[in-house]
């Protein structure tokens, strides 16, 4: 019982997956699981998603793409952000993974590599990250005319009014008019953009997971942390590394099971709040790599466990005090905590 216990709902990510699926009317809606299903594992998360409908996957590299594989069985489309890079083929092959090239270079390995397997296109409309461009695009659109999919990114569909969405979708348009192969833009800020942005296929990851920008999400993880010891502290003095926080008043502190090896990110300190149940229970001083310490002043009686993460503290609540995104709070979850997964197939 040393350490933390992390609950993941699966059913709250199958509800997630339907509530975007029907954000999208008449569109096909895949499921983003790269990093390990972002962070929740990727072998429990996916065939959640399968069973829920979702028919094609998208992961970062190959070898992500023959886990999933081996998770999911051979009915499933499991596409591949990162392309077809030197030395893929294999797994690309005896995965039947379909690879998203991302430049003209990657389009001459997969035709000399893998010639005849199916593959999609990657085209960058104003991110500047991943994909061709315009001009890359036509110098290869001749030898790329049996492409599955094309897809592109939007880099601010967090924004909803952010200009670079509707620029991007024009030049989306204009790569892709008359190419005749299904096409994606939208992640999950995409899906809520809403049907402009939607074309045949959409692409949500954060989404499922209980993340913003999909505020009616579904919360997927709860984080309870179990408390070590309970310490009266003096008026005057001070808790942890650098002595960042004093005591006002006579107060109590736990000292609780998790810090930023666990991937509590070390700028939480003195910022997020455990809780007890509903009462809220600041972090008295800095994060230390297996240890918070927090405030329980006001509890009557300190409980076995307080909750990082649960029903009144969202992932992006934790990333706001943390100064980061929901993203990097789940995929920076530890390897130590004990993971319990309820729902799901039965
Ligand atoms: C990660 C990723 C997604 C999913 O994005 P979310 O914001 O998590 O929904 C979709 N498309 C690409 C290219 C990505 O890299």
């Amino acid at each position: 019982m040393g350490t933390g216990l992390l609950t993941i709902d699966l059913d709250a990510v199958a509800a997630n997956w339907r509530a975007l699926d029907r954000a999208a009317p008449g569109t096909e809606t895949s499921a983003v699981v790269k990093a390990d299903g972002y962070g929740l594992g990727i072998d429990r998360v996916a065939p959640v998603l399968a069973a829920a409908g979702a028919r094609s996957f998208f992961v970062a590299f190959a070898e992500e793409g023959g886990a999933l594989r081996r998770a999911l069985g051979p009915e499933v489309a499991i596409y591949v952000f990162g392309g077809h890079m030197e030395g893929d083929a294999p797994a690309l092959r005896d995965h039947a993974l379909i690879p998203m090239l991302n430049s003209p270079e990657q389009v001459a390995r997969h035709a000399r590599d893998l010639p005849g397997h199916a593959y999609g296109v990657q085209l960058d409309s104003g991110m500047n990250r991943l994909g061709m461009e315009a001009d890359e695009w036509a110098s290869v659109r001749d030898q790329t005319r049996d492409a599955v999919l094309l897809s592109s990114h939007l880099a601010c569909a967090d924004e909803p009014d952010h200009p670079l969405n509707r620029t991007q979708l024009a030049a989306f348009r204009e790569m892709t008019n008359g190419a005749g192969a299904p096409r994606s833009l939208a992640a999950t800020g995409g899906t809520l953009l809403g049907r402009d942005w939607h074309f045949e296929m959409t692409r949500p990851g954060i989404g499922l997971y209980g993340g913003a920008p999909f505020k009616a999400a579904q919360p997927v993880v709860r984080l309870s942390l179990p408390v070590i010891q309970v310490r009266d502290v003096a008026a005057g003095e001070s808790v942890g590394y650098g002595a960042t926080w004093h005591a006002d008043a006579p107060a109590r502190i736990a000292t609780v099971s998790g810090g930023y090896a666990d991937g509590i990110i070390r700028a939480m300190g003195n910022q997020a709040r455990l809780w007890a149940d509903d009462r809220p229970c600041p972090l008295a001083g800095r994060v230390s790599m297996d240890l918070l310490t927090v405030d329980v002043t006001h509890l009557a009686e300190v409980p076995e466990m307080l909750d990082l993460m649960g029903p009144h503290q969202t992932i992006d609540d934790v990333a706001d005090a943390a100064g980061t995104i929901g993203y990097e709070i789940l995929t920076s979850l530890g390897h130590r905590y004990r993971r319990r997964y309820v729902g799901g197939p039965r």
